[in-house]
């Protein structure tokens, strides 16, 4: 076992971090202020090459694996910043890369690599269907050589930023299906010429965090027989492949927020002086914080194995789940630790804190909420009865 990180990771990291101090703490807090999108910061990581971290270099891409790409979105978070802004483009990359044809590689990737193509929308929860992913109702009738698209989408991110979007959709009715996981199907749609042509209206949803989040009214939009990604009614299936990536990189931007909280906090809790003495002398309050550090890094851990066998095209699904779930609950509980260590500052905006805690908390509820995850190792690693 070697737990060291090669010397070309280490350099990604360095890289990463030196970007993102063109990004300090006022530029992300005005944004936060006016729910503006970090277009400077992503042009900024676009230009550098890190969105195309995971797309192979015969595309143009960087042809890094999901490790490198959890130390890029790490470091993000990490450095004060919200990775959440262009994270989708990774996440999806693990369904185009395994399921796309050559076509749909050669015809979006170079673009997507150049940053001529923003693929940040991924477009699956429902208002009804909820966790509940397989009974999406957003319906894809096949017509001769066409699909022909209708339904509701909610909560899908940076749609008004992405050029395009990843669809789930039902290719065949919820009812005539035995297993009901097939029937789904994933598309390739181009998201800005569907807004153009009214096929697909957008209605942003204000939400506790800058986060761009939006509700997606898709009415008769006409998709060619060359927008579906994959097999038709594999799409769950096809999904999957991106949903473990997107819980390692989720993972990754939580320790990011976690190592954020913890060090800012120790370094709070050395300068302020209550009492006559450093508050960080007190162990109520050094404590929380050597607690939260232990379980970044134990998840930091997980993460690392999830990520390595990911990169091998190794099952899994149960260090990919586990490590969201360790990484979203250790940085909650560093973000509670930075907030108590910050005392009355910590509501201040100007600390940064109560933002970082905000957009922390969504890991624990999105993209998969932790009830699902523990529902996921249960069935899968204990073997008990799914609950679901
Ligand atoms: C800011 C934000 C951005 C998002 N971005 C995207 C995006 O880009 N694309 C996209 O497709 N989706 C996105 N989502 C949606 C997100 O993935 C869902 O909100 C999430 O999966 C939960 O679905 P729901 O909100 O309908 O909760 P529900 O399914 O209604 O569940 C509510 C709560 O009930 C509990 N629960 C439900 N079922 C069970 C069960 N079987 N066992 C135990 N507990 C259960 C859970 O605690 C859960 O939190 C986003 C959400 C937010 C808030």
């Amino acid at each position: 076992m070697d737990f060291r990180t090669t010397p070309e990771q280490d350099a990604i990291r360095d890289a990463v971090r030196s970007l993102c101090t063109r990004f300090p703490d006022e530029y992300w807090r005005d944004l936060d202020r006016r729910a503006a999108y970090p277009d400077a910061f992503v042009k900024a990581l676009t230009d550098a090459g890190w969105l195309a971290a995971l797309i192979p270099t015969e595309y143009g891409g960087a042809g890094l694996g999901v490790t490198e790409a959890s130390l890029i979105l790490e470091e993000i978070n990490a450095s004060g910043g919200n990775a959440a802004s262009a994270h989708a483009q990774m996440y999806t990359m693990g369904t185009l890369l395994r399921h796309g044809s050559d076509a749909q590689k050669r015809m979006y990737l170079p673009k997507i690599a150049k940053g001529e193509l923003r693929l940040q929308a991924f477009g699956i929860t429902e208002p009804e269907a909820g966790s509940e992913t397989t009974r999406i109702r957003t319906t894809a009738v096949k017509k001769r050589d066409r699909y022909i698209v209708s339904g509701k989408k909610i909560f899908i991110s940076r749609t008004l930023q992405s050029d395009l979007l990843l669809l789930l959709a039902r290719t065949t009715p919820y009812e005539s299906l035995e297993d009901k996981t097939q029937g789904l199907s994933v598309f390739l749609v181009d998201l800005k010429a569907a807004v153009a042509a009214k096929k697909i209206t957008i209605r942003p949803i204000e939400t506790m965090l800058n986060h761009h989040t939006t509700e997606l009214f898709i009415d008769g939009l006409e998709l060619e027989k060359s927008a579906l990604v994959g097999n038709e009614g594999m799409g769950f299936r096809h999904i999957i492949d991106s949903w473990n990536a997107e819980r390692i990189l989720i993972a990754s931007e939580s320790l990011g927020d976690g190592r954020w909280f913890i060090e800012r906090a120790s370094r709070y809790a050395g300068e302020r002086v209550v009492f006559g003495r450093p508050i960080g002398a007190n162990q109520g309050v050094q404590f929380p914080l050597a607690q939260a550090h232990a379980h970044v890094v134990a998840a930091r851990l997980v993460r690392d194995k999830a990520a390595w066998l990911f990169d091998r095209g190794e099952p899994c699904g149960p260090e990919a789940n586990t490590a969201k779930l360790l990484a979203s609950q250790a940085a909650w509980a560093a973000g509670n630790a930075a907030m108590d260590t910050y005392g009355g500052y910590a509501f201040a905006k100007e600390f940064d804190v109560e933002r970082k805690f905000r957009e922390t908390r969504l890991f624990l509820t999105a993209p998969v909420n932790n009830n699902l995850v523990l529902a996921y190792i249960a069935e899968h690693v204990l073997g008990l009865p799914k609950s679901y």
